[in-house]
């Protein structure tokens, strides 16, 4: 019988990858091929403004370059496709329906800069400091249950009072975050048209019928948001393995703007992922 793992990396193009995306990725292709499941590579290139076809295919080429490889994707095909987050409005859109109807979500004008940042992963910031959204512009419970489409509003999901969210992590053991202390009514949808981070990535991992997600573990707080939306959906939700993050030498964490640690800048200067896999700065964290 075959395994039924199914893992999956999901770089975001804004920018070209850097080392700490590399390195995630490469330890969601170890776990899936330790499990002899299944690695699905998923474009999340669902803001339009910000999102270039460019960095799309730069991401896939310095991918393959690194050594990563997958078993479905964009460029592959396969049976859970579409593989871009852009093609699958129809499937998120559902979604929100589902939400908006069961009242878990209503429509919100209040948001102005949490617009650039939604459809991306909610990192958080260097400190750690997390907004929560006031409760006290939280509309009347069923506000928005009848709207026949998101429109140009934005759309949150109203958490539970005080509701502790609880998680194993396949790395860092159990997680607890309570609502409305470590993160408040969050974006689902965007006044832009577009599903916000959020949403689209249960949407899509459950549609994709992920087993375990691996990914940075700036994106504890995200995984307990997630859960909740799961919850709401009526949907299993997968497993969850937090990687460490890649700082560099003066202990900032990587981010796109570093650019002279990004792959395509390495391999220009004549690195090889091999030794860049074996190199001091790629270890770092990893056997906490
Ligand atoms: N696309 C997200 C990012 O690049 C990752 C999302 C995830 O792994 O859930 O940060």
């Amino acid at each position: 019988m075959g395994s039924t793992y199914r893992g999956r990396i999901a770089p975001t193009p804004t920018g070209y990858l850097h080392l700490g995306h590399a390195r995630t990725f490469w330890i969601a292709m170890e776990r899936a091929r330790e499990a002899g499941g299944q690695l699905i590579y998923r474009d999340e290139d669902l803001d339009p403004q910000r999102c270039k076809p460019d960095f799309s295919d730069g991401a896939i080429e310095d991918l393959r370059w690194f050594g990563c490889d997958w078993h479905e994707g964009p460029d592959r095909g396969g049976p859970t496709g579409p593989y871009k987050q852009s093609e699958r409005q129809d499937m998120f859109l559902d979604a929100w329906k589902h939400l908006k109807s069961a009242g878990f979500i209503y429509p919100c004008n209040k948001s102005r800069k949490d617009v650039a940042h939604a459809t991306q992963a909610p990192h958080m910031d260097d400190d750690g400091a997390e907004q929560i959204y006031p409760e006290n512009w939280r509309p009347p419970i069923g506000t928005g249950k009848h709207a026949h489409s998101p429109g140009d509003t934005n759309w949150r999901f109203r958490v539970p009072d005080y509701l502790k969210v609880d998680f194993d992590d396949g790395r860092l053991g159990p997680c607890s975050f309570e609502c409305l202390r470590d993160f408040g009514d969050f974006l689902v949808w965007r006044r832009d048209g577009v599903p916000a981070y959020e949403l689209a990535v249960v949407v899509d991992d459950a549609a994709m019928k992920i087993s375990e997600v691996v990914r940075g573990e700036d994106l504890l707080i995200s995984t307990a948001r997630q859960l909740l939306i799961y919850k709401a959906l009526g949907l299993q939700p997968p497993e969850f393995y937090h990687t460490p993050l890649l700082c560099d030498t003066s202990g900032q964490r990587l981010a796109k703007r570093n650019r002279s640690l990004s792959l395509r800048e390495l391999r220009e200067a004549g690195h090889e992922p091999e030794a860049l896999r074996q190199s001091e700065d790629w270890w770092s964290g990893l056997d906490d």
